[in-house]
């Protein structure tokens, strides 16, 4: 009956999905909360909430359904090397796989001439909603079971500073899946957009909320609220308005609405979930992200106050993230693979030169093992441009890539093989 299935007591992570079990009823229960392992998250009460939550809807949804495994182990998984995906424009494109995608994934599932299977990770800069919720869905793309434990969005990493502020305003998405996000990371106060229009319709003199929006926006008395902390969680919906409600409280003393500081100096942090400028879609084109708004933002906060405003972007190219990385592919290992060394190589396959491969050989030059940046041409990158950021290897597709990455290993272990026989023999001899 559940999606959720909630692994042995041990399991580091409270949940894996079945794509086969998913449904939109199961989606739309509310908010669906993931938790990470818990060594990857910095010390929170919300946690242990969230997990408890977790567990008893869990318990609530399917008293009777025993706990069955996910994945089954693998006869033969590779504890040499591991792959990192980035979504779109490798994967997914426009909401729909990549033709070569799907086989991608089961030559790593074990279909291929190595008789192996090779573990992986997504890294993502996109959201929008619940790494749970998204998991789901990347699950049904791509015919594969795809677990949060291997998961990583843009703005995953802001779940760590869910302690550091009390009411923050949360930017882009649809419709409310933001808030709760944030809710479910642990952030004790969520104020949006929609919440701000509501108190006061001249703050954004042509965007009227719907009546479904207004419905969803909540009556706070904003006279008597200090925001301290901006994130932008996914893409604005509405520039205009987000814009201008931003640059209020940038302007704003200490967050409060409707104070402007002399100074313009005094207004909260401003944190996007990535910094992609262009991104690749259904469009033949590329379109702008989120990574334009935050150019964007910083003109304007500088035309009309003639300062710099300095704002901090997590996902790829940001070290953090490949960090963030290193420790979920190594707990995912260990807890589905039983492998508790780090892998020597990670290929990373991406389509964005500025994020993906960017990204990858600089923590290659940071990492103790090798990150192997692999440039796919189904994305931002298009054949005939020179990419910014030189890969190790560009191929046309994710299935190529894969390819490249299985065939190099093979070519290794073959040469390592070819060394210990003739230095055997040098030794007999
Ligand atoms: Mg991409």
């Amino acid at each position: 009956m559940s999606s959720v299935v909630v692994p042995s007591s041990s399991g580091r992570f409270a949940r894996r999905l079945s794509a086969a079990e998913a449904n939109n009823e199961t989606l739309s229960r509310g908010p669906t909360v993931v938790v990470p392992p818990k060594h990857l998250m910095a010390p929170s009460q919300a946690l242990e909430v969230a997990t408890a939550m977790e567990q008893a809807r869990h318990e609530i949804d399917s008293p009777t359904t025993p706990t069955t495994p996910g994945t089954p182990p693998a006869t033969t998984v590779t504890d040499k090397y591991a792959f990192a995906f980035d979504i779109d424009g490798v994967l997914i494109r426009g909401g729909r796989p990549i033709p070569e995608a799907i086989e991608a994934m089961k030559m790593l599932n074990g279909e291929n001439e190595y008789g192996i299977k090779v573990p992986y990770i997504f890294v993502t800069n996109g959201g929008g909603k619940t790494e749970s919720e998204r998991c789901i869905q990347l699950s049904q793309q791509l015919e594969i079971e795809v677990s949060p434990g291997q998961f990583i969005c843009g703005h995953t990493p802001m779940r760590e500073m869910a302690e550091r502020y009390n009411t923050v305003l949360v930017v882009g998405g649809e419709g409310e899946k933001c808030r709760i996000v944030a809710e479910g990371y642990g952030f004790k106060d969520v104020v949006t957009p929609g919440d701000i229009i509501k108190y006061n319709q001249d703050t954004t003199p042509f965007r009227k909320l719907t009546p479904e929006e207004w419905k969803n926006s909540r009556d706070r008395n904003f006279d008597e609220i200090n925001i301290e902390a901006i994130f932008v969680f996914a893409d604005s919906r509405d520039w205009a308005s987000d814009q201008q409600i931003i640059l209020d409280l940038l302007m704003s003393k200490n967050g409060r609405l409707g104070t402007r500081s002399e100074t313009f100096d005094e207004g909260p942090p401003v944190f996007f979930s990535h910094n992609d400028v262009v991104w690749s879609t259904s469009h033949d084109l590329t379109r702008i992200g989120m990574g334009a708004l935050r150019v964007s933002l910083e003109a304007m906060f500088k035309a009309v106050t003639g300062k710099e405003l300095k704002t901090t972007a997590f996902g790829k190219p940001q070290i953090g993230t490949f960090e963030f990385a290193t420790r979920l592919l190594q707990q995912w290992r260990k807890d589905t693979h039983r492998i508790d060394a780090p892998p020597e190589t990670v290929y990373f396959v991406g389509d964005t030169p500025e994020s993906d491969i960017r990204g990858t050989n600089e923590f290659d030059r940071h990492a103790d093992n090798t990150w192997y940046s692999i440039l796919v041409r189904t994305g931002v990158f298009q054949e005939g441009s020179k990419p910014r950021f030189q890969p190790r290897a560009t191929v046309d597709t994710v299935l190529d890539a894969v390819k490249h990455g299985m065939e190099r290993e093979y070519r290794k272990a073959l040469k390592a093989s070819r060394t210990n026989t003739s230095a055997a023999l040098k030794n007999e001899g």
